[in-house]
């Protein structure tokens, strides 16, 4: 397989770079997951927007819908066209394949998702992905995932108890023997939206101590998985305490839906997707802007965000 590098800009910053720089600055990065093209394009048009760094993601179902080397290609084409900062996250690669076929492809980072097995199985199958697609590309983001924060970004109707959050501790040790650059941990997030959270009748709190305490004994960029719903101003303590990515993906795809099923039914006898589809990638790209503004500390309308509807 060929070798087509990492799709950063040219003479740009790495994502290692735009990381490092928003750390700083108390920023957080958004990532927001895409399934097709209409997603892509919010996604896009909302960076173009706001002038803020993305990291687009898609998971290996969304990556199995798109292409894998497609989506890679399409965001290098826009990337050197606008000249925006996109990047590309293979977001929950559950296999060695998996990881390879996205750092061949181009992705600038890959979320290895092993989280499902015990501590041990987990260390083992990450340390071997990180070696492999650093072998790719050395400058490949490798995110590792510890604990259980629930799979699926969909609408559920009551939310699984019981979860165990990372510990400090674990985040050390798994780090440590795995060689990741960032860590998703368990810290209150949760993947998917409770019917209450889409309604804007609840939202999603975080152990912002635990936060503070994993990234101090992790020592790396921190990830926050299953965003959507959540309180704004945890998000900002979440940042403030060590969170670097924030993954945003059920809120997108509620708002995909809602506008989607609103433009069919404005004219029954409209067949012109172009004309369907525009206020959908609108509708998607204010979603993703307005979470773009708080993630960067800036002031965001109520309406804005968490009530989708
Ligand atoms: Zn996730």
């Amino acid at each position: 397989m060929t070798e087509i590098g990492t799709l950063r800009n040219a003479g740009k910053d790495t994502l290692r770079d735009v990381l490092t720089r928003l750390e700083k600055e108390g920023a957080g990065l958004g990532h927001f997951n895409v399934s097709d093209q209409v997603l892509l394009k919010a996604v896009i048009a909302a960076a173009a927007e706001t002038t803020f760094p993305v990291l687009i993601g898609a998971s290996e179902g969304e990556r199995d819908f798109f292409g894998a080397r497609q989506l890679a290609t399409l965001v290098k084409t826009e990337r050197e066209e606008s000249d925006l900062p996109l990047f590309l996250n293979a977001d929950h690669t559950h296999s060695l394949a998996k990881a390879l076929e996205a750092a061949n492809a181009g992705f600038d980072a890959v979320t290895i998702d092993f989280s499902a097995l015990p501590f041990e199985e987990n260390v083992a199958h990450t340390k071997e992905a990180v070696q492999a697609i650093k072998a790719v590309n050395p400058a490949i983001l490798a995110e590792g995932e510890i604990g259980d924060i629930g799979t699926g970004s969909e609408i559920k109707e009551t939310a699984q108890g019981g979860r165990r959050l990372s510990t400090p501790e674990e985040a050390r040790q798994f780090v440590e023997a795995t060689g990741i650059d960032n860590l998703a941990p368990a810290v209150g997030n949760m993947h998917g939206m409770l019917k209450s959270m889409v309604q804007g009748k609840a939202k999603k709190h975080l152990d912002l101590e635990r936060i503070v305490q994993i990234k101090q004994a992790a020592g790396v960029f921190l990830t926050l998985h299953g965003g959507s719903g959540t309180d704004d101003e945890h998000f900002r303590k979440a940042i403030a305490a060590g969170i670097n990515i924030i993954h945003i993906n059920t809120e997108l795809r509620v708002a995909w839906r809602e506008s989607l099923d609103k433009s069919l039914a404005r004219d029954s006898n409209e067949v012109v997707p172009y004309k369907i589809l525009r206020p959908v990638v609108d509708s998607v790209k204010q979603v993703v802007a307005s979470r773009l503004r708080l993630f960067h500390g800036q002031a965001v309308s109520p309406e804005a965000v968490g009530t989708v509807a």
